[in-house]
């Protein structure tokens, strides 16, 4: 069983329309986060991969009881939505970075987890870029349909604390799946 969490990841395949697209030329990457500018949302992703022509979007996340990652990746829309839990304050999560198919009746799956610490603002967006990263690099890049929640955790948890973070890192992320695929 897969550890109990709030996480939310949407890869939504679909157009949702806002209204009228406030979107300007040549912004990137927009904060809408009160007190966090659209210069310090870009320096806090600095050394990440940019996701070709999307947009990355910086929402608040007003929880309910308690601080959790969300995000989504909006493939019609060309945008990458990231939120910050509002108010903030450390949180831990549990991260699945591995899975793979266990022998016998049914479909039983092992799994790896590992419980990270979110700290600071900072952290919680670099993890969430780079998984969400992930979701934009195998459909659009690689050409892939699945959502592949594991391997987008994988990458984000390899490489949310690293400065400089490279499509070669991606790639090892993956290869790492087939050969567990392989020998399962
Ligand atoms: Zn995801």
């Amino acid at each position: 069983m897969q550890p109990e969490t709030n996480r939310i990841c949407e890869v939504l395949t679909n157009p949702i329309r806002y209204g009228d697209d406030p979107m300007l030329d040549g912004v990137h990457i927009h904060s809408d986060l009160e007190g966090f500018t659209d210069a310090q949302a870009r320096r806090a992703l600095a050394g990440l991969p940019p996701a070709g022509d999307y947009e990355v979007v910086i929402n608040p996340l007003r929880y309910r009881s308690s601080p959790h990652l969300a995000a989504r990746c909006e493939f019609e829309d060309r945008r990458i939505v990231l939120q910050v839990p509002i108010p903030f304050r450390p949180f831990k999560e549990p991260v699945v970075y591995a899975a793979r198919r266990k022998r016998g009746h049914g479909i039983r799956f092992a799994w790896a987890s590992e419980t990270v610490s979110f700290r600071l603002r900072r952290e919680v967006l670099r993890f969430l870029y780079c998984h969400e990263w992930m979701h934009w690099y195998l459909f659009e890049e690689l050409g892939k349909r699945s959502s592949a929640e594991t391997a987008c955790d994988r990458f984000a948890l390899r490489n949310f604390r690293r400065f400089q973070v490279s499509v070669a890192d991606a790639d090892a992320a993956l290869r790492r799946r087939s050969r567990r695929r392989a020998v399962a």
